[in-house]
């Protein structure tokens, strides 16, 4: 059953006695543990309608390359067969969404959306939802505990919202899925729709002939996830808590950007990491759940999240102050893009992150502090952080994204003694990389990733 704290209404339109129930699929790309398809079926059988799940590929989605629509329609295939398998129609637009719905709405009894946390996507949602003739409900999916069922307030950090997570979460983690059959079946609802080849072809269009932006080394869909959630538990759990943090180690799960795309539900996988009983499933947890959910808390309640402005005032203050701080080296944007510096361990990180499309935890801090000291100002240090992760990480354009680079100007942390350039926000170097981890077998896969390409 769907918790109720996770569905809200998005207009005060009436339900209609339309030709069906309509679902539009965006933040939560799954047939499987995903409460808004649920809430759709659960809907859709209570009216005795047929069910249409309604998937949009939108061109320019916010600084989306290649590889994210790649990796995005990968997932289609599976999700449009489990779809249909339960007697529910799906179909595939390109296009603005807002209109598609609107015009899909004049014959829909009731439109139920997956949740959106982002700016751009609220206001897509906030226009069709205005636009449409029928009732339309959204259903938070894609976090455990919905985010104001934990707080009605920006947290000031993990300790602040750990106990306030911790006292609900175990009722969002008793959710069964109820694989719901649509009763009232329909194979072809007579819309206009791409298949699932026409999809993959589209979105050629994107492409930009540049191996940077057009490839990563991740597959989408809904079983990759698992695959790679299985992998994880059995031959890196057990290594997660003592070895997380170690660039050199591959010991993390490599699910957020199946997490990003809503491929995998975190429910789900919370699930199945509690069922291991691994002395690291608590570390595991505290990420995917307290620290994960702290970045969706952060962008729900904090409107600047993806500018400078979000940044905490003492940590501004601070910043200001060692504005004029000699700074040893400045580089442009296009040197970080090319990762063209004098570091050897960021120059890595930079090329995992144009090769793989995912940077190392550990690296993705060490690479956001350097960042700060070699720009002009923290403002232009901001900017080109959200530009190169939106841009090229497979997890980019995501609560924990904006919440990790606000991390490394002093979100979500305390201030530290005071330092050349970064004043009482917390500093990073090269020396701790090497006292800390053999850094230079993490420079060494990196120049192995580069030849293999
Ligand atoms: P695992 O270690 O296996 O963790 C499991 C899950 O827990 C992750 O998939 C993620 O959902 C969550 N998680 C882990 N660490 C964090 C964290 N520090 N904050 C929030 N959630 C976390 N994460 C993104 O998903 N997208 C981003 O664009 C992104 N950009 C970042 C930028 C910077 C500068 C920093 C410092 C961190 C960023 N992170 C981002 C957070 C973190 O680095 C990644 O979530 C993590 O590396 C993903 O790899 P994984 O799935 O293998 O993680």
């Amino acid at each position: 059953m769907v918790e109720k704290e996770r569905i809200s209404l998005c207009n005060d339109k009436e339900v209609k006695n339309g030709e069906y129930v309509l679902y539009w699929m965006q933040a939560s790309q799954r047939a499987c543990f995903n409460p808004a398809l649920e809430y759709a079926c659960l809907t859709a059988n209570a009216l005795n309608k047929p069910l249409i799940v309604l998937f949009c590929i939108m061109p320019g989605y916010l600084a989306a390359s290649f590889r994210h629509y790649k990796f995005m329609v990968e997932g289609l295939q599976e999700n449009s067969d489990s779809i249909r398998k339960r007697g529910a129609a799906f179909i595939i637009k390109a296009g603005e969404p807002c209109e598609i719905i609107t015009e899909l709405s004049k014959n829909a009894s009731m439109i139920i959306f997956d949740f959106a946390y982002l700016d751009f996507m609220k206001a897509v949602r906030k226009k069709a939802a205005a636009q449409s003739v029928c009732r339309v409900v959204q259903v938070e999916s894609n976090v455990v505990v919905p985010v104001a069922a934990a707080s009605s307030k920006e947290e000031y950090s993990a300790a602040t919202l750990r106990p306030k997570i911790n006292a609900v979460v175990s009722k969002y983690l008793d959710y069964e899925e109820e694989k719901i059959e649509i009763k009232n079946k329909i194979s072809d609802p007579q819309i206009e729709s791409l298949t699932e080849q026409q999809a993959k072809e589209y979105i050629q269009n994107f492409k930009r002939n540049n191996r940077y932006f057009d490839e990563s080394s991740f597959t989408g869909g809904y079983s990759q996830a698992c695959q790679k959630l299985e992998v994880f538990i059995k031959d890196k759990l057990h290594n997660y808590a003592g070895m997380r943090n170690d660039p050199t180690c591959e010991v993390q799960s490599d699910l957020s950007p199946y997490l990003h795309f809503g491929q995998i539900s975190p429910v789900y996988i919370a699930k199945q990491i509690i069922k291991t009983l691994s002395e690291s499933a608590e570390e595991y947890l505290e990420e995917l759940i307290v620290r994960r959910e702290l970045a969706h808390n952060f962008v729900m309640y904090n409107e600047d999240y993806a500018r400078y402005d979000s940044v905490p005032v003492w940590a501004k203050k601070t910043l200001a102050e060692h504005l004029s701080d000699p700074r040893e080296y400045y580089y442009s944007p296009q040197q970080l893009e090319n990762a063209q510096t004098h570091d050897e361990y960021w120059n890595s990180a930079q090329n995992e992150l144009l090769l793989r499309g995912k940077m190392h935890n550990y690296m993705r801090m060490y690479w956001g502090k350097k960042i700060i000291e070699w720009s002009e100002t923290p403002q232009k240090a901001f900017e080109i952080m959200v530009y190169l992760n939106d841009r090229y990480e497979m997890d980019g354009r995501d609560p924990s994204g904006y919440a990790g680079i606000c991390w490394c100007f002093g979100k979500h942390d305390r201030p530290w003694s005071s330092r050349r350039i970064f004043g009482n926000v917390r500093y990073m170097n090269d020396k701790g990389l090497e006292r800390k981890f053999k850094i230079q077998k993490y420079v060494q896969r990196i120049e192995n990733l580069k030849k293999g390409r």
